[in-house]
């Protein structure tokens, strides 16, 4: 399959921008065909209610389509760019180029959005692809797969469904880019096989994401836009807000309008609730479990494992050192932290999280967090949403990844950057050429 990828992408025709722009409208149209499957599929998996698939995998998708499709022919015409005098006379030019054939691995908590969204880079930027859907959301998998083999030709793009032995089994092929979704310690693994061919990566990773909460902010606000990015998909999103460091002060009057908020999303039993997810499996609902252990539950508690419901939960008098402040939650576990003075707060975050948000009114408080932490990209009183805007690059920095997507970044990220400077011949300055006798004061007045 993989050699009939290359023969195809040899051939040219994915180098064409109307064969891509036609590709990204086939694309578009087979994903509004299958809705309805899309749709069941994720509440087969994870209980997604259709307002939630809509919202996080399925509208998310359609816009980055809309937009690849509106802005393609601007990003791959030639870039012309300046040229030093000492080159005179030329002209300098880039070119993006397609990278070749792909190979895209995805995780489960958004199986249909972040296994379908670089692909759209990867069909935009003219590559072929193969895609591999995560095994442990094998609904939303198998719809990927029959969709993708209903509307392209396996030789452009084709989806193979399995777990880990054959991802480990495509990694033994060599491919022109690799793009990862999920954890951080498989991002590693994934990372050291490229490296031995030398092959390029993108890791979109996850990690410990912190939300603070300063004095200043509108505390009622600021409970309704966390609790509304922390228990969207039960908690099982890599921007999720992990955990809350607020100031001391206003910890009472941030957990009185939690325990409000989280009743009025959900009210009475959310285990109880359609349209509220369920965790993946068996193995992270009893980690799950677990971690609320990690300190007193203040709101919630509450897990079904027959369903593999957990409600929202709040967890206080957390210490540091507790299991649920050692690995990323990924789950309706919200732990709240105290600080009393801003700079405890780059103690507390240890590794550059993927995301970071700040509830504050405070310019200065915000100044000194944006400076003083490292993070992959976050939000200013809100959560979550940085990431459904094509305006902005959305990737991890250090340990939660590397590389970037989302609107042209996803298009830059499958592409290659050839750059070109072409002389004109009708003047041929011989300053460089040999023998240099008597040359090298002349040259250092050009390169001073
Ligand atoms: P995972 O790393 O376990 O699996 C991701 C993919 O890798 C799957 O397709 C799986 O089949 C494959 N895989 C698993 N083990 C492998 C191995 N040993 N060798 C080769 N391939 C292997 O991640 P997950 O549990 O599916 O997803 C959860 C993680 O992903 C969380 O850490 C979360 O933060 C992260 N995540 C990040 C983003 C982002 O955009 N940065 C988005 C979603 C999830």
């Amino acid at each position: 399959m993989l050699r009939e990828q290359r023969k195809f992408f040899q051939s040219g025709v994915t180098r064409q921008v109307a064969f891509r722009l036609a590709a990204l409208a086939i694309l578009q149209k087979a994903i509004k065909r299958w809705e309805a499957e899309i749709i069941r599929a994720l509440k087969k998996d994870l209980g997604k209610s259709e307002f939630e698939s809509y919202e996080t995998e399925i509208g998310l998708i359609y816009e980055e389509i809309r937009f690849a499709r509106r802005h393609l022919r601007g990003w791959t015409r030639i870039k012309r760019v300046k040229t030093p005098l000492v080159q005179f006379p030329s002209r300098s030019y880039i070119r993006k180029e397609p990278l070749g054939n792909v190979l895209i691995i995805a995780p489960w908590n958004y199986p249909f959005q972040l296994t379908v969204s670089p692909l759209i880079g990867a069909i935009a930027a003219g590559n072929t692809a193969v895609v591999k859907p995560s095994e442990l959301s094998p609904a939303t998998a198998e719809v990927i797969e029959k969709m993708i083999a209903e509307t392209f030709e396996p030789h452009y793009i084709h989806v193979v469904l399995g777990g880990i032995r054959t991802t480990q089994s495509l990694l033994e092929q060599k491919f022109d880019h690799i793009f990862f979704t999920g954890s951080t310690r498989v991002g590693a693994l994934i990372a050291q096989k490229a490296a031995q061919t030398l092959t390029p990566v993108t890791l979109e990773l996850g990690g410990k994401s912190p939300c603070i909460v300063d004095e200043t902010a509108d505390i009622p606000l600021a409970a309704r836009r966390i609790a509304w990015g922390k228990f969207l998909n039960a908690g099982q999103t890599c921007v999720a807000p992990d955990y809350i460091i607020c100031q001391e002060k206003v910890q009472k009057t941030l957990t009185d309008a939690l325990k409000k908020v989280i009743d009025e999303f959900w009210p009475g039993d959310a285990t109880e609730n359609e349209d509220y997810p369920k965790i993946i499996n068996t193995q992270h609902f009893e980690r799950l479990v677990r971690l609320m252990e990690s300190g007193n539950i203040l709101i919630g508690g509450k897990a079904d494992e027959s369903k593999r419901k957990i409600s929202p939960t709040v967890l206080v008098d957390v210490s540091k050192d507790s299991s649920v402040m050692q690995e990323e939650i990924f789950g309706p576990i919200l732990p709240v932290l105290t600080y009393r003075k801003l700079d405890e707060i780059p103690r507390i975050i240890n590794n550059a999280p993927l995301s970071f948000y700040l509830f504050s009114t405070s310019k200065e408080n915000e100044e000194y967090l944006l400076n003083n932490i490292p993070f992959g990209g976050g939000c200013v009183n809100d959560t979550i949403v940085h990431l459904s805007t094509p305006y902005l690059p959305f990737g991890g920095v250090g340990q939660s990844g590397t590389g970037s997507y989302h609107g042209k970044k996803s298009f830059d990220c499958f592409s290659h950057e050839k750059s070109i400077l072409k002389k004109g011949n009708w003047l041929d300055i011989r300053l460089r050429y040999p023998p240099y006798a008597r040359k090298l004061k002349m040259l250092k007045r050009f390169l001073h």
